[in-house]
């Protein structure tokens, strides 16, 4: 159902509710009035004739066949003594007044009785002999007062509530307008066009929503801005190599070469083709962890165990690396040395980390410590350059790459990749570094 319907039918229901009762009210106490006038004019009717009548003698019981007139009254009045013998009626009618009537009366000395098509109200008097009666002045109750006021009502109900619904239709119309207004702005926000921005107008509820919408546009904004950026160093990168491959084919292929000069181009291309496999690698790593995160396959990994194999890798690849390892505080239990971790994602973070360390300092060596002070964790230590603070904003971003380093072989990814891996596996980074001193990658578990 639509808000605005549904807004409309709870505010007829609440004007409804309120209504009745109100309406059922005012009916029941105007009843209870017009019933009181009428009692209170049958009882002092019925003391004036008991003053008039009985006052110093009563008169004879009246015979059954005894009718003081013969044509029927809409009043009545009658008197009973004591024996609950008429002595005198109005307007006497067929059926006398039930004795338990009588009997209710003389308990309460006021009641009110219901006598064939009357209304009645019977009192108790004692005359000047001290003789007791009981004097019942009746009439029709005439309803059709209350019968008229019950129709003004009702018809006055249907009138209130179809203003009601009218009014309650146009203003959950008005409030909501806004929420329509910012529906129409949002559906002209294309993914083309994402600087569009939703005006906050009034200080409201809904200023709340358009400030989240705008926050929502600007994440999705620099998502956006970011992916496209990705894409196009991506293929930048992966056209680069691809170039300069072709070009030294061709260059190489338009004159007979001497052997030296093929075997240069060979050993070039194929450096060149290591960078492409780099690159790939890495990038199917980054798209792997992003789309496929709940199937990459987590096990109980031996931390020391991992860095001597990636010590071990990378001194294969490069001899010339200076990589210690020292263990500064050990576990007392074994088992405190195992990590949850895809050890193939665990290794190639530690991997780059250590690459890096070495890649970018002139000694080319690094410090790993394995370290359970408070918790487990790997520093990765280099004696470089360091990073600056500006820089170390930047260095996840994916192909960011420090102009001082373009020179050196590298593509960019490494550090994103290790950002992804790290923040699947819940491991937190710390980086201390000194500018000319160098810098430290700090894993804690
Ligand atoms: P790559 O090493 O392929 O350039 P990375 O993502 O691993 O890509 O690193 C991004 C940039 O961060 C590097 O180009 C370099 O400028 C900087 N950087 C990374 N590690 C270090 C380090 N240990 N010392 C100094 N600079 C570093």
């Amino acid at each position: 159902m639509q808000i605005r319907t549904r807004l409309t039918i709870q505010f007829i229901m609440i004007v409804a509710g309120i209504l009745l009762l109100s309406l059922f009210f005012i009916y029941f106490k105007f009843k209870g009035y017009v019933e009181d006038e009428f009692y209170n004019g049958l009882r002092s009717k019925a003391a004036m004739t008991a003053e008039m009548i009985v006052k110093n003698d009563a008169p004879k019981p009246m015979q059954e066949s005894e009718n003081s007139l013969l044509i029927t009254f809409s009043e009545n009045v009658m008197i009973y003594d004591d024996q609950n013998k008429l002595v005198y009626a109005f307007n006497h009618s067929q059926k006398g007044i039930m004795p338990e009537d009588l009997g209710e009366i003389r308990t309460h000395g006021y009641y009110r009785i219901a006598h064939e098509q009357f209304a009645g109200a019977g009192i108790t008097y004692i005359n000047k002999k001290g003789e007791h009666f009981i004097i019942i002045a009746e009439a029709i109750f005439d309803p059709r007062e209350l019968g008229n006021l019950r129709n003004i009502l009702i018809i006055d109900f249907f009138i209130i509530i179809a203003i009601v619904s009218l009014g309650g239709w146009f203003f959950a119309g008005q409030a909501l307008a806004p929420v329509q207004q910012i529906m129409n702005q949002l559906s002209c926000i294309r993914p083309t066009d994402l600087s569009k921005r939703l005006p906050i107008e009034n200080k409201n509820e809904l200023s709340k929503l358009v400030t989240t919408f705008n926050s929502l546009l600007d994440r999705i904004e620099s998502a956006f801005d970011q992916q496209k950026r990705f894409i196009s160093n991506v293929s930048h990168e992966l056209k680069n190599p691809l170039t300069i491959i072709s070009t030294q084919l061709e260059v190489t292929l338009q004159k007979e070469r001497s052997n030296e000069v093929y075997k240069n181009t060979l050993t070039s291309i194929l450096e060149d083709t290591h960078t492409l496999a780099n690159v790939s690698e890495n990038l199917l790593q980054l798209a792997k962890i992003n789309s496929e995160k709940g199937a990459i396959l987590f096990e109980k990994v031996r931390l020391d165990e991992v860095i001597w194999q990636v010590k071990a890798n990378l001194l294969k690849i490069h001899p010339y690396y200076k990589i210690a390892f020292e263990v500064l505080n050990l576990p007392e239990e074994e088992e405190n040395l195992f990590v949850q971790a895809n050890e193939a994602l665990l290794k190639t973070a530690i991997s780059n980390l250590i690459d890096n360390g070495c890649k970018y300092s002139e000694d080319k060596k690094v410090t790993i410590t394995l370290d359970y002070t408070d918790a487990l964790s790997v520093g990765i230590q280099d004696f470089g350059q360091g990073i600056s603070a500006e820089e170390r904003l930047r260095i996840f971003e994916p192909f960011y790459r420090s102009d001082q380093h373009k020179n050196r072989q590298g593509t960019g990814i490494g550090l994103s990749l290790v950002e992804s891996i790290l923040q699947l596996h819940h491991i937190q980074l710390e980086i201390s570094s000194v500018k000319g001193e160098g810098s430290t990658f700090k894993l804690i578990f």
